[in-house]
């Protein structure tokens, strides 16, 4: 049984009793925790990766695969992620990085993934193209609380709600969220600064951008970056827009702010080179479905003028 269902719930005809009736119940959710009454579907993620059937479409890559599209992939242990509002969950399965990748399955970069599904448009996320994130957040988290950051003892879930659970201290881990912010700033002859980080590909150039650090407002925060990164102080800062951003755990804040005043003077640490850019000729920007990519193009669209 090769062949990897994709669509309406099939089981091979007579195939009780055989190795591809068996391997499908392995996802039978009395022995995998996979409550099918209650999950939505299911995400396959393997360490950055999305992994779907080849057949899948582009324009449905985001969505949860139905149970049936997991037959012949042996050694599944979905973890049920409860959704927010209490509606269908989401389950998951993590797999191993040395695992091998089903014939016709293919493995997509989680950034592809956002890119396609958001196709730039969308500045936040919500529905089917938010679980993804969701899903992904969890996952990662997950990995990464094994044992109690206490006493080092193996943690458990916890029983009531999405956590994890210490059995011998009884410390509670809760996924983290990593606040960060992002902002555009425009000069008054409306030209957007664009700042080249060392970590991007050459040539690109994108908006100033840092993580909230102890005990700072997101206000601080921004205007702290800014300093730091390319020495400008700015003014009217104004919220935007969100967008869960898993890479990892960050909840990305998006700003506009006005220039006030200052030379621009790149730290040279994160920041190579800073501009500022007339809306008719900007560089290479970043991808599409980023909060930045968003923000950028509201500033072409004629916005935060
Ligand atoms: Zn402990």
């Amino acid at each position: 049984m090769d062949e990897v269902l994709w669509g309406t719930p099939q089981l091979p005809e007579g195939a009780a009793g055989s190795a591809a009736y068996r391997r499908f119940f392995i996802i039978n959710p009395r022995r995998s925790g996979l409550n099918t009454d209650r999950a939505q579907g299911v995400y396959v993620f393997q360490g950055n990766t999305l992994v779907v059937p080849v057949r899948m479409p582009d324009a449905k890559i985001h969505e949860p695969l139905p149970l049936e599209a997991l037959q012949g992939m042996d050694a599944l242990e979905p973890i049920e992620i409860p959704d927010i509002d209490g509606n269908l969950s989401i389950s998951s399965v993590d797999l191993a990085p040395e695992s091998p990748i089903p014939s016709q399955w293919r493995k997509i970069p989680l950034r592809q993934v956002i890119a396609l599904m958001t196709q730039g448009t969308a500045p936040t996320c919500s529905g089917l193209t938010g679980s993804i994130f969701r899903a992904y957040h969890i996952i990662q988290w997950r990995r990464e609380s094994r044992f109690c950051g206490s006493c080092g003892s193996p943690n458990q879930d916890a029983p009531q709600e999405l956590a994890r659970l210490c059995p011998v201290c009884g410390r509670v881990e809760y996924p983290r969220i990593a606040p960060a912010i992002i902002v555009i700033i425009i000069n008054d002859q409306g030209q957007a600064l664009l700042a080249h980080n060392k970590q991007f590909l050459p040539g690109v150039y994108s908006l100033i951008a840092g993580f909230n650090e102890a005990g700072e407002t997101l206000e601080s925060t921004l205007t702290r970056e800014i300093r730091e990164e390319v020495g400008l102080r700015v003014r009217d800062i104004r919220y935007v827009t969100s967008q869960p951003w898993p890479f990892p755990y960050s909840l990305m804040a998006g700003f506009s702010a006005r220039y006030a005043g200052g030379t621009i003077q790149v730290d040279g640490v994160e920041i190579e080179d800073a501009r500022w850019f007339d809306r008719d000729r900007v560089p290479d920007l970043p991808g599409l479905g980023s909060v930045s990519r968003y923000l950028i193009n509201q500033w072409l669209m004629g916005n935060f003028s």
